[in-house]
């Protein structure tokens, strides 16, 4: 059976070229990257050539970069290096501190803010309007005296709306607090620049850009005392202790490089015309339907559609079986569906959110993987339709 993946904002294939440059760091260069010996020095090197080729794509010095195993440790690290540091007591935040976020984090973000919280730390969550976007203004109206940190993210991960950092970083610049975006939707999607953001501090994840999960990397502006989360050796200079994952580090080093080519011949339009394309055809074939943040600029890979009277669930599993996968923004908790917390926020209501998918592209995909999902998202849609009592019920009255 033909199948077809658009699930690209969840994980995505690690490319050729970057399997076949990890590949030489399991068995035949396998050395600690802290040993003096031969075999530690030539690990070591390839760990530091990844450190450049990841700082060429965020635009920064290597020194900044902390290689990570992950988004949500990047994220982590960002707040509870800064928030927790001065005088605290062992395990809590520092009685006092303020921390603003929004309401349409990630949870790698929004979970350490809910236990910084429990910790006795207070968080401000900015709204976001109908289109997904955070108003800067209302970051600036959020600040207080004791704000320590600002963590919004650069676009979300559901709707793949891009939000107003370069705005943010101003205001956090001009109130002197500490600014961190969680980048891990946008690196390798949209070209990025530290210095012209204006970030203290900037996760990504290797797994969303075609290197393997389990690696990514926090930028750390310089000059910007972090708390280690992991103590041990003083490896990522005494910032993330752990011996390196070596062959993660080199794939993650690989993609970057790999990713900087992508924006330099224009791949990204192409992405972005096929995706416009799939949206515009469900649209024009599929009656109450509609893009979620359309009015907003967007990551060019992520189309976040509702579908009236369909519930996600069943319309995600109808399409896998007919070998499309695709993703709902919704959670299971408890054995029931809550909507996603990232729709609801921007007003739909929760039946409207249970009711969207996410159709996220990636670079292997091509023309005709899009005419797949055309073949079948508007009849799948359709079929449950007719299935639904509430949809036709409604249908009578519109
Ligand atoms: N932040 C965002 C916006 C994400 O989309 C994800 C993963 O879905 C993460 C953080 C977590 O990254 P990781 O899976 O590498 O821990």
């Amino acid at each position: 059976m033909r199948r077809v993946y658009l699930d690209n904002n969840a994980t995505t294939p690690v490319l050729p070229a970057v399997l076949e440059a990890m590949q030489a760091y399991f068995a035949e260069h396998f050395g600690n990257a802290s040993s003096i010996h031969h075999h530690g020095q030539e690990t070591r090197a390839a760990v530091e050539r990844a450190r450049q080729s990841v700082a060429a794509l965020l635009g920064c010095r290597a020194s900044e970069v902390v290689f990570t195993s992950g988004g949500t440790e990047g994220d982590n690290l960002a707040i509870f290096g800064l928030v927790r540091s001065g005088p605290v007591q062992r395990g809590t935040a520092r009685a006092g501190d303020h921390v603003i976020s929004s309401t349409i984090e990630h949870h790698a973000v929004l979970s350490s803010c809910k236990q910084l919280e429990s910790s006795g730390c207070e968080v401000t969550y900015v709204p976001v309007d109908g289109q997904g976007r955070v108003d800067p203004d209302d970051v600036r109206r959020a600040l207080r005296p004791n704000t320590r940190l600002i963590t919004i993210m650069m676009a979300n991960n559901e709707t793949g709306v891009l939000q107003p950092v370069e705005e943010i970083g101003k205001v956090a610049a001009q109130a002197d607090v500490y600014f961190h975006t969680d980048a891990v939707q946008v690196a390798g999607k949209v070209p990025i620049d530290v210095k012209r953001l204006g970030c203290d501090l900037l996760s990504i994840s290797g797994h969303k850009m075609n290197a393997p999960q389990g690696v990514g990397a926090l930028y750390v502006r310089k000059g910007t005392i972090l708390r280690p989360m992991l103590y041990g050796g003083s490896h990522e200079r005494s910032r993330r202790a752990g011996t390196e994952n070596v062959p993660g580090i080199v794939a993650l080093g690989r993609a970057a490089e790999l990713a900087r080519e992508v924006f330099a011949h224009g791949d990204l339009e192409r992405m972005a015309g096929l995706r416009d394309r799939m949206e515009q055809t469900i649209l024009d074939e599929v009656d109450a339907t509609g893009v979620n943040g359309a009015g907003s600029l967007r990551v060019p890979n992520t189309s976040s559609i509702y579908f009236d009277g369909i519930e996600g669930e069943a319309l995600v599993i109808a399409l896998d079986l007919k070998g499309l996968a695709v993703s709902t923004g919704a959670a299971c908790s408890s054995g029931a569906i809550e909507p996603s917390h990232v729709l609801t926020a921007m007003g739909l209501s929760p039946e409207r959110a249970r009711g969207s998918l996410r159709f996220s592209l990636g670079k292997q995909n091509t023309a005709e993987d899009v005419e797949f999902a055309l073949a079948l998202v508007p009849s799948t849609v359709a079929r449950l339709r007719e299935l639904s009592p509430i949809y036709n019920k409604q249908a009578v009255s519109r």
